[in-house]
């Protein structure tokens, strides 16, 4: 394949020795857990996000586990209590909310962004709603004036899936006054899965918020429950991430910036490019800095499948993020919801064009005027 949609291997090789020099001096330091790697990772990722405290946990889905359930030990959250979840968003969401007993509402998407449409909040809000969850899907910030008015008026918590968006600027500040996604709202759930643009190499994640409390409880649960050597404060879980992989992600944050730079490059040609009239490329924010996680078109007419077909026949390959969105899986086939129009039609019509390194302004050039010669059925 010509273009294929990723390929981790060609995507890091250009530091692939670097990678490989940091993973040998941790097998070197014998130290493979709570050692200095972390710890530094920490620092920097929460100075990345403009807050106060990182924890680096097991993964994404366990981030945002992690924050709920430390908010349920801190009083804050009841079991049975509403989360407001976008209703188009990777299932893990909302599988950290009914995990924790806590209900998810899902709230339909604006077309333009493909995140959480804040105007709909309002009519979802009844008393026992505690908390939204917006999701900055596919790198686009999801924050905006209509959002942080409701979260105080109802005195929410707003906890950000800051899974696909790490250094993302939304075009507000959010209650902590900054702008970068991670720190607009009271926590934030970050993977480092391997796909992500920081991504591990293999699973990880962190938690990042200015809320001494929700951090200390965090690291505690993650960590047995226990605040100190053999006290166990809370019936707590094992979700640390190990040394090797906090190296590995401080050899890619060196690098992470200039990734976010080239795949906004990449963004804007696809942009300038694509001119199929069956094709409607992604609104591009400018003030909001979108890092470009995925690249998602929206193709019209149902050819949506044939389009795909077709790019891959010419070697190029593409990916749907999330061909069936959470509400329509079947582990949530009891979940109560509303209409959500918005979400419904997009899941028939997205693709995600590939938009990591190694992929070139030349090459996105290239891949658009294929798309411009499909012919539909
Ligand atoms: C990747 C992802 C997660 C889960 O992260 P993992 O590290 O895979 O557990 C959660 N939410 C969103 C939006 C994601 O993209």
């Amino acid at each position: 394949m010509r273009y294929p949609f990723l390929d981790l291997a060609r995507t890091q090789a250009a530091y692939a020795d670097e990678l490989k020099a940091a993973a040998c001096a941790v097998i070197d330091s014998g130290r493979f857990l709570h050692g200095p790697e972390t710890e530094m990772l920490e620092h920097e990722v929460a100075q990345l996000c403009q807050v106060r405290h990182c924890v680096s946990v097991s993964n994404g889905l366990d981030a945002l586990r992690l924050i709920l359930r430390a908010y349920i030990e801190m009083g804050l959250l009841r079991p049975g209590d509403k989360i407001i979840v976008p209703a188009n968003t990777y299932i893990a969401s909302v599988l950290a909310v009914s995990d924790n007993g806590l209900v998810p509402v899902l709230c339909d998407i604006r077309p333009d962004t493909m995140n959480l449409d804040s105007s709909l909040l309002e009519g979802l809000i009844d008393p026992r709603v505690r908390a939204v969850m917006p999701v900055h899907l596919y790198g686009t910030p999801c924050c905006d004036a209509t959002l942080l008015d409701v979260v105080n008026r109802h005195d929410l918590l707003m906890i950000e899936d800051n899974a696909q968006a790490i250094s993302a600027h939304a075009d507000c500040a959010g209650i902590n006054g900054t702008s970068v996604t991670g720190g607009l709202g009271h926590a934030a759930g970050i993977s480092f899965y391997p796909t992500k643009n920081l991504g591990a190499l293999g699973d990880g994640g962190a938690v990042v918020t200015n809320d001494d409390t929700l951090a200390s409880t965090v690291r505690a649960l993650a960590n047995y429950g226990s605040d100190r050597r053999y006290h166990n404060v809370y019936c707590g879980l094992n979700c640390r991430l190990d040394e090797i992989q906090a190296a590995m992600l401080r050899v890619k944050l060196h690098h992470f910036e200039a990734e976010n730079a080239q795949r906004r490059l990449v963004a804007k040609a696809y942009a300038q490019h694509i001119t199929h009239q069956l094709v409607t490329v992604p609104v591009i924010f400018d003030e909001m800095q979108q890092v470009w996680h995925q690249y998602v078109v929206r193709v019209a007419h149902g050819q949506r499948n044939a389009l795909r077909n077709y790019l891959q026949q010419q070697g190029i390959g593409t990916d749907i993020h999330y061909a069936t969105p959470p509400h329509r899986q079947p582990c949530y086939n009891h979940l109560e919801h509303g209409a959500l129009p918005v979400t419904e039609q997009l899941a028939d019509e997205i693709v995600s064009l590939p938009i990591a390194a190694p992929i070139t302004v030349d090459d996105a050039r290239e891949i658009a005027h294929v798309i411009n010669d499909f012919n539909p059925d």
